[in-house]
């Protein structure tokens, strides 16, 4: 059982769950979103955007937070929204900050089974290696003579967590628009950026786990068992190069496209799930 293992107490209400989208995608992506995983988890999951809409008001009331950054997908316009993304979160006072991407399926189980392992008031970065290498970026010279530093980073879009008491220490960096300022600095995307200041400038080691998934890898190869034991996945949207997980079924490719809503009726049998896989 989930809490036998567990070392720390924590609750589904300690997170908080940032999904970045845009405008175009609210029907797109976030709609089957709603659909499964943010349907048990609304309270505590925020939508990050960049414009108006009525319907998504409605539905996640104040926890859609229109963040009037531009719409482009440039490095300046998505650091943007981290920077928003990371200023809610201190202001929440919730213990976990995660971040999605609005093509993520999140196994809020798992999650809470991977965050409990750890106490908020640690340092902790979690998620999955950008790059089977780490990042070097040119800095100032420091006292030791050195130009440049290196860093291992989370790739943003298969999510990644940071504790409270690592967040508080970022703030130099991050709060109040900082972030976009240090981004500028060092000329990285907002993911990257994260990784350099933690373990660049903080010096705090980031927790590789494969249990977070991005549309980077091939979906295809995760065997089907282990599917249900994830943190993360996704989908690659291209029509041309599908790139999905291996998942059977209730739903047929044409009826769920993503896989998302076979992945979530084989976690939870909800009520909209075909009645023959509901034991
Ligand atoms: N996104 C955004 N603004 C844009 C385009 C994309 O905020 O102009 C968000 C999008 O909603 C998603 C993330 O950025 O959460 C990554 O976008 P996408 O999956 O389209 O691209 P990827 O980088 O994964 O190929
Ligand atoms: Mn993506």
């Amino acid at each position: 059982p989930l809490h036998s293992s567990s070392k720390h107490k924590m609750q589904l209400s300690d997170i908080f769950i940032a999904v970045k989208t845009t405008r175009k995608y609210h029907k797109a992506r976030l709609d089957l979103l709603f659909q499964t995983w943010i349907s048990l988890v609304q309270e505590q999951t925020f939508i990050f955007t960049d414009g108006e809409d009525k319907e998504l008001r409605e539905k996640a009331g104040d926890r859609m937070i229109n963040t009037n950054c531009s719409a482009a997908h440039t490095r300046q316009a998505l650091c943007c929204k981290m920077s928003v993304e990371y200023d809610k979160f201190i202001e929440s006072k919730k213990k976990w900050f995660c971040h999605v991407d609005d093509d993520n399926y999140v196994n809020i189980r798992s999650l809470v089974y991977l965050l409990s392992a750890y106490s908020h008031t640690q340092d902790v970065y979690i998620g999955r290696p950008s790059l089977d290498h780490p990042v070097e970026a040119a800095e100032r010279v420091k006292s030791d003579g050195s130009t440049s530093v290196k860093f291992w980073f989370a790739t943003g879009g298969a999510g990644f967590c940071i504790s409270r008491g690592l967040a508080l220490k970022m703030s130099p960096w991050a709060s109040f628009g900082n972030f976009i300022s240090t981004a500028e600095k060092v000329r990285l995307p907002d993911d990257c950026t994260i990784g350099y200041i933690i373990e660049g400038l903080l010096e705090v080691k980031m927790i590789h786990s494969d249990l977070f998934h991005s549309h980077l890898e091939n979906l295809q190869q995760i065997p089907p068992l282990i599917i249900p034991r994830q943190v993360t996945l996704s989908y690659g949207s291209s029509e041309i190069k599908r790139n999905i997980l291996r998942v059977q079924g209730p739903f047929s490719l044409t009826e769920d496209p993503s896989r998302f809503k076979s992945i979530h009726c084989l976690l939870y049998h909800d009520a909209w799930c075909p009645a023959n896989d509901r034991h």
